[in-house]
């Protein structure tokens, strides 16, 4: 065991402040990593103020992680003292079940481990990023490439892959249009990689406030969803739509922008259940889908992608002290496009 520093939340909805905690002895296949970054992802927010009901405090939140190996276990082959590796959402899963075998462990059946706010297989409680060091099993831990800055590459770990992979999944592609709602952390990262696979991509903000900056990410597009006339100039545009609204949508005018067999995929996590009338799916056979993060494979595919295309995150470096401001101007979306804590600060 290793006392580290860190930063958490006490109770629900608490402020987050500084503290320690232990992490695990080095096993036979874990790394010990240097946190060196750690982005600050919505989904932070929605957990330490126990959003969705199940969390467990104190918690210390970050699962957009990268750092340096200091130490290895004695069977790790994988990873080595020195190297760039970057941590996500996920630190175990059960390896045995449907999903893992099919190298979907982030939809693992018998339970994956989020690395925090759960219980890992010891029944030990699980910390976060926002501290010094991690100690993680190394099939969950991934290369940073080179070409990759490691503060670039922290927002990559969870807003990275939970648009990579639905861009994927649903091809988008030459040819393909596609609308990104929302221009945060998902939403921005989401416009380069769907830019980058040669999709036509368009942002649909709540205003025009962040044009020049999201036409210059790589979208060809860019409306606000304040104005009612969107909804009419766009009707039966796109073959998908990537939702990552953190709050409630009316998914019925978001169905019909969607062609016939176009998906609209839901990323963001509103806390109140949604609804919709089916006809907005009957009529032109539209989909409405979620997607989860993705899997640890699909997530080096994602880095190397991203290195391959020379882009990182856009990110605004914080200390860790502006940890709780960071949070208030994630909730008034005042961020571009995501805030990163420089873990020597903390
Ligand atoms: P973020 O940086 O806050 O971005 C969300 C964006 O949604 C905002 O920038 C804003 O964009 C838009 N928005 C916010 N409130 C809105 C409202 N009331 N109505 C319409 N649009 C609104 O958050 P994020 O880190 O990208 O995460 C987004 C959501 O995805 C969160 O709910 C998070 O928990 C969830 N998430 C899901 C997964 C997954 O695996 N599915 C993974 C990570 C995160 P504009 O200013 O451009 O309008
Ligand atoms: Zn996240
Ligand atoms: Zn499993």
């Amino acid at each position: 065991m290793s006392t580290v520093a860190a930063y958490a939340a006490a109770t629900a909805g608490a402020p987050l402040e500084r503290t320690t905690i232990e992490r695990r002895p080095v096993g036979d296949h874990d790394v010990l990593i240097d946190i060196k970054y750690t982005g600050v992802c919505h989904t932070d927010i929605h957990r330490a103020r126990a959003h969705f009901g199940r969390s467990i405090f104190p918690m210390v939140p970050g699962h957009e992680i990268t750092g340096i190996v200091t130490e290895v276990g004695s069977g790790v082959t994988a990873h080595r003292v020195g190297d760039r590796v970057g941590v996500g959402c996920l630190v175990d899963s059960c390896r045995t079940c449907e999903n893992c075998k099919a190298g979907l462990e982030q939809y693992c059946l018998g339970g994956s481990v989020a690395t925090y706010g759960a219980l890992d297989r010891n029944g030990e409680p699980t910390y976060g990023g926002y501290s010094t060091h991690i100690v993680v099993d190394q099939d969950f831990v991934v290369r940073i490439p080179d070409g990759l800055s490691l503060e670039q590459a922290a927002p990559l770990l969870c807003a990275g892959i939970t648009t990579y992979s639905p861009l994927r999944h649903w091809n988008a592609g030459p040819g393909k249009k596609v609308a990104i709602v929302g221009l945060g952390g998902l939403g921005h990262i989401g416009v380069k990689i769907a830019h980058a696979l040669g999709a036509e991509v368009t942002v649909l903000s709540q205003s025009l406030r962040k044009k020049e900056a999201g036409l210059k990410l790589g979208a060809d597009h860019y409306y606000a969803t304040s104005d009612p006339r969107t909804f009419e100039e766009l009707a039966g545009t796109f073959d998908l739509i990537l939702s990552t609204v953190s709050a409630r949508l009316d998914l019925d005018s978001y169905l019909s922008l969607l062609k016939t067999d176009g998906a609209l995929v839901n990323l963001g996590a509103p806390e109140e259940p949604v609804s919709l009338n089916v006809f907005s799916l009957i009529l032109g056979r539209r989909s409405l889908a979620g997607s989860g993060i993705g899997s640890i494979q699909e997530t080096q595919e994602m880095l190397d992608f991203c290195a391959g295309h020379g882009f990182g995150a856009e990110i605004e470096l914080i200390g860790a002290d502006q940890i709780n401001e960071a949070f208030e101007r994630v909730l008034a979306s005042d961020v571009r496009y995501r805030f990163v804590i420089d873990i020597a600060t903390l």
